[in-house]
Parts: C-alpha cells; structure tokens; sequence
C-alpha cells in the first residue's frame, strides 16, 4: 500500500469520524430556533418526537409522510408556532393535514388552533363531550377541583399548573378561569371514534387506541406499528413516582388493565407525554409497580390498618431505584389508599 493511498485513507477515515460526531452532536443538539430546553428527536422514518422543557413540560411527536405531516398534541400556541417554522423549514414540501389531541387537558391540547385553517382534527367522541362540560365534570389535570361548583375556577381553586398558567389562560382578566378559557385553543375534532382508529398517511400506519378511561374518559394512546414505537399519554411514569393525583379518581384497576392492553402491542421505544421515554419492558415496569403498590395498600386496609399506618409500614423498596422515591412514595400509597376504597 503506497503512501499516498495510505495517507487518503487515513483522511477518509478522519472525515467518517468527523461526519459521525457533526451528525451525532445535531441529534442531541436543541432545534435551532427555539429555547435551549426544547429539543426534536428522530425516531426513525419521519417520525418524531419533541420535548418541549425541563421536568413535567409535554412531550408530543409528529409524524412526516410524503401525503403530509400529522402532529398529536401541540401543547400550547407558542411551542405550535415554533413547531410550525420547525416544519416549514426542516419539511418545505409537506403540509400539516392531520392534527391528534389526545384528550380535553389544557396542558396537551392549546396549541391545536394554530393549525385550524390547515388541517382535520381528530380525537375521541368523548373529546367533544368534555370540552361542551362544566369544569365540575370535566375538570383540568392534577387536583384543580371547582370546589364551590360556580362554574369557574377562582386562583384558590386552581392547583399546579394550572395555577402557574393562570393568567395565560385568563383571556378576559377577571381572575377566573372558565371551561371556554381553559380550552380556548383546543379545535372541537372533526374525525371522532369510540375504541379504535387506524390511520395510513403516506403508507405509514398511526393507530389511534381509547385509554379504556384511563386518567380522562376521552384518552387515547398513539401506536406507530411499521415505527415500533408506541405514544403512551397521561400517565405511563417511566421508572418514576409522580404525583399525588390519586389516580384521578379511577379505581386502579382500570389503570392496570388499561396499560395490560398497551403491552399486547409490537413496539421497541415508548414514549410518555410526560417525563423520559423507554421500551417495552418500562412500560411492564409500570404496570408491575401498579399491581405491587396496590397488593400492599390492599392488604393494610384488609388488616384494618389506617392510611398513616401502611404509610408507615409499605417500603416497597424494589422500586428504590425510581425516580422520586425518597419524597412521592407516601403521596402514591395516599394515591392507591383513595383508589383502591373507590372498588
Ligand atoms: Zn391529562
């Protein structure tokens, strides 16, 4: 081997390498544009996902076919319009035809209208009921609750986020927020179904699945069969504890089947709308610690012990590794305590 030939080798192999870490460094790199916490991660084939910020901020993903580009969940109308320069300069070819929202929540659903000239709108028939409710019956995400039932949830009355979101979404300035307000920039679907909902946009496969009423009665799950990858929605907490939500009211029973009907799916990468994504074996996981945190709250109530009491007792401490066990693992055994008296 001469020299020369050597020495381009030598090159060649320099500039794989340099192409491999320029190609690398993009991936992980925030989107151009945007607030350094959001980012656009490529799942293979047009498919993506984006997370829009640090801790609990929603994670979505869309999907890029040569029939156009279909979007779930747009959380809110600034990260819509940054996404819409994202599209229009990642993917100058295609259109938005297609927008999913996953269920009522302010927190998934805000960013819809800016796509409304543009695209179908798509998501449960109960979807549709929800945003039509008094904030009573189809209240906002975490414990917000309308407790004087007056139809508006005063700043006392909102928790969490919707409190820290409140003057955003208090577009009249009265200290209230109405159901209209909360779900202002959310777009009444055009395309509604009751179990299942299997799409082809550009030969790619989008199978719209209903959360048997899981955390809201009008949930869906996104299945991606010809990606492997599956959008668990509100809320598959990958090796994680959160929140004291008290399963929204659900016995945890539905919960449990709920995800059980998930894992009969062929899928490699999950992803959550909130917090890290995994794989198939997170969202066994999950359900797992589901089965095992309410056999332990079961049998303490069965043993006529208090809530205090198995709070004091229950370690479960295989899940020692999870994130938030030090300081949510009581707020859980509270959460499962209230669901599993619900049975
Ligand atoms: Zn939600």
């Amino acid at each position: 081997m001469g020299f020369t030939m050597q020495r381009g080798i030598k090159y060649l192999t320099l500039l794989v390498f340099y192409f491999a870490f320029i190609a690398n460094t993009l991936a992980q790199a925030p989107a151009r544009g945007g607030p350094a916490q959001r980012s656009i991660t490529d799942l293979g084939d047009g498919l993506y996902q984006v997370n829009t910020g640090a801790g609990v901020s929603a994670v979505f993903v869309f999907l890029v076919t040569d029939a156009g580009i279909l979007i779930v969940d747009p959380p809110n109308p600034a990260i819509a319009e940054w996404l819409q320069d994202q599209l229009s300069s990642r993917f100058p070819d295609q259109d938005v035809v297609y927008v999913v929202e996953s269920h009522y929540h302010w927190d998934h659903t805000r960013g819809a209208k800016t796509f409304a000239d543009i695209a179908s709108f798509i998501g449960h028939e109960n979807l549709l009921k929800n945003l039509n409710a008094s904030i009573a019956e189809a209240p906002p995400p975490g414990n917000t609750r309308d407790s004087n039932n007056d139809g508006l949830l005063s700043r006392e009355e909102a928790q969490t986020g919707t409190l820290a979101n409140f003057d955003a979404m208090d577009s009249n300035a009265d200290n209230y927020l109405s159901q209209a307000e909360l779900t202002a920039d959310t777009v009444r679907p055009d395309i509604v179904f009751s179990d299942r909902l299997e799409l082809n946009l550009g030969g790619k496969r989008v199978v719209l699945l209903w959360s048997q009423n899981r955390h809201t009665d009008d949930l869906i799950d996104v299945y991606f069969p010809d990606h492997g990858v599956l959008l668990a929605s509100d809320y598959v907490w990958i090796n994680r504890m959160c929140c004291n939500f008290q399963f929204d009211e659900r016995p945890m029973r539905v919960w449990i089947e709920s995800i059980k009907n998930l894992e009969a799916l062929d899928f490699d990468i999950l992803v959550n709308s909130h917090f890290d994504s995994g794989n198939k074996q997170d969202l066994i996981a999950f359900r797992h610690w589901l089965e095992d945190l309410a056999n332990e709250v079961s049998t303490g109530i069965a043993n006529g012990l208090s809530l205090a009491e198995i709070q004091a007792s229950a370690k479960l401490d295989q899940y020692s590794g999870w994130a938030g066990y030090d300081n949510q693992l009581n707020s859980m055994i509270e959460s499962a305590y209230y669901s599993l008296m619900l049975q």
